[in-house]
């Protein structure tokens, strides 16, 4: 008999919430493996914008979960994770006025609380220069969590329902018998599994590929920075995807915003081991630029902060989830594309259930990897991690 029902490797927000999930499923011995500290990569970084505005059904019903999961989880976990719902706006990429109305129409049939403002109502903003905006989707639940909370909160509350968790330590590879994954080896010596998951985010392809397995993604650096709006300053309320100027805006109180570049713009593949962590100055110089264009309240903000960190990127932009097709004892979790945060709260729970009692709906089953082989990937509206 294996040692572990289930071995997790990586305890970013996938890893950490997919463990506390399958021990809530019902499996005894999970373990969580994790090379550094929870949150360390990707998450710890993450903007942690929560939205639910997406082009394609399946993404929409999971960010809708994840946003009612949201609602509940400091009660749920024990602890505040952060969850502040200011409110999401997206303003649609230029072109793509109708595809945003069709979609929030979607959105509204699977029950999304989600309105269309028109270029009139845009005008209620102080905060937002609406000149030439056609008009923009706006939900009330959205805004954003503290990523680093979040998946602190889930490996305590992992911990706390008898998981078990070992930091500072990387699976070096894992174990494969034919066609089954049969465990990982850390630097303890072979940890044997009814099933792994592979949680790695950027390093996940690096991790599959010690088996033999295909996991095509991208490591790329994304760069963020952080502004002090000034006292007196009309300064926005929500969390903000900005298509007309590529940039989202997210607060942070206390008139400070995280600031990032949004699709479409140039995307830089890094070795993730090995990557420039300090933000650009021209960087630094275009976002200032466009901020103060489209939010004047912020054109005299404060720079306090500006780093760069990664996205691990799929074909598609959408994530890889579930088990294969003819390989017993694994299952994916990676590949978030820049905005697999919020939508890690209602995977983990979908991909539990997967993996313990064997049922899945269909179109959740359409994110696994075998989509690749297939020639299935995703299409949606917006391109890049817009979804
Ligand atoms: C700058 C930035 C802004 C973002 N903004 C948003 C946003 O606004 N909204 C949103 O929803 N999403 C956003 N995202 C995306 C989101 O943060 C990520 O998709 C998500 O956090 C990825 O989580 P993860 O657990 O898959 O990966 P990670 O956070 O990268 O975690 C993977 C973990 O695996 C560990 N690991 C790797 N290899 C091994 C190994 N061999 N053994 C043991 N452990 C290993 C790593 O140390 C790491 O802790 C953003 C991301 C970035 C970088």
């Amino acid at each position: 008999m294996a040692a572990h029902d289930a071995i997790v490797v990586g305890a970013g927000i996938a890893g950490a919430a997919t463990a506390y999930e399958l021990r809530r499923a019902g499996l005894a011995r999970v373990l969580l493996l994790e090379r550094g500290a929870p949150a360390g990569v990707g998450t710890g970084r993450s903007a942690a914008i929560v939205r639910q505005h997406y082009s394609t059904k399946v993404m929409a019903r999971i960010a809708k979960a994840a946003v009612e999961r949201f609602a509940r989880l400091a009660d749920e976990l024990g602890r505040d994770v952060g969850y502040r719902p200011v409110g999401y706006l997206f303003i649609p990429p230029p072109g793509t006025e109708s595809a945003a109305q069709a979609n929030v129409a979607m959105q509204r049939e699977l029950g999304t609380d989600t309105v269309w403002l028109g270029a009139n109502a845009l005008g209620r903003f102080d905060w937002l220069n609406s000149e030439g905006l056609p008009g923009a989707a706006y939900e009330a639940k959205g805004g954003y969590a503290d990523p680093v909370a979040t998946t602190e909160a889930y490996v305590a509350a992992f911990v706390r329902d008898g998981g078990d968790v070992r930091l500072k330590t990387p699976a070096r590879r894992l174990l494969r018998a034919g066609d089954r994954i049969t465990g990982v080896e850390t630097d303890d010596g072979e940890q044997s599994a009814g099933i792994v998951v592979n949680a790695a985010g950027p390093f996940a392809g690096l991790l599959a590929a010690t088996a033999g397995l295909d996991l095509p993604m991208r490591a790329v650096r994304e760069q963020d920075t952080v502004w002090q709006g000034r006292p007196g300053r009309p300064l926005p309320v929500p969390s903000i995807s900005d298509g007309a100027d590529a940039i989202y805006v997210r607060p942070m109180g206390e008139g400070r915003f995280i600031v990032g570049r949004g699709f479409p713009k140039p995307y830089q593949d890094v070795d993730p081991y090995n990557f420039k962590e300090t933000a650009d100055d021209a960087f630094v110089a275009d976002i200032q630029g466009r901020l103060a264009t489209r939010f004047p309240g912020l054109a005299d903000a404060r720079l306090m902060h500006a780093y760069a960190a990664l996205y691990d990127v799929t074909p598609d932009w959408y994530p890889f989830i579930g088990p294969r097709a003819g390989l017993a004892g694994y299952a994916d979790f990676s590949g978030g594309s820049g905005h697999g945060f919020k939508t890690a709260l209602a995977i983990a729970a979908e991909l539990a259930r997967w993996l313990t009692s064997g049922e899945a709906a269909e179109d959740f089953r359409q994110l696994s990897h075998d989509r690749v082989p297939a020639g299935r990937l995703i299409q949606q509206s917006y391109g890049g991690n817009r979804g």
